[in-house]
């Protein structure tokens, strides 16, 4: 199972793939991907088998293309999006955006 990047269309096994992720929003349920190739920056949803790519729009996030992952799992948290896939686990955190 390779996963590509939508703007240079390498293609990623799924621990390269989901290390490249950053910064869970949970409000929006993205997290922020960074291909590791061409640098291009790109916000998805993970969802149960499959990842979505979309924009957002008046608040909300709209997705408007599917890349089917199958087996992929999502959890929750506070502060952490958890994604796992087969023996895989990785951990998004939500970057603090501290007011000084
Ligand atoms: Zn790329």
């Amino acid at each position: 199972m390779l996963i590509p990047c939508l703007a240079c269309e390498s293609r990623f096994v799924p621990d390269e793939y989901f290390r490249a992720c950053s910064d869970y929003n949970r409000g929006l349920d993205l997290v922020s991907w960074t291909c590791p190739r061409c640098g291009n920056r790109d916000d998805l949803r993970v969802l149960p088998g499959e990842l979505g790519f979309g924009y957002p729009y008046r608040g909300r996030f709209d997705v408007h293309d599917r890349v089917r992952v199958p087996g992929l799992r999502r959890k929750r948290g506070d502060l952490r999006l958890d994604i796992s896939l087969d023996a895989g686990r990785w951990r998004v955190p939500t970057r603090i955006r501290q007011l000084v």
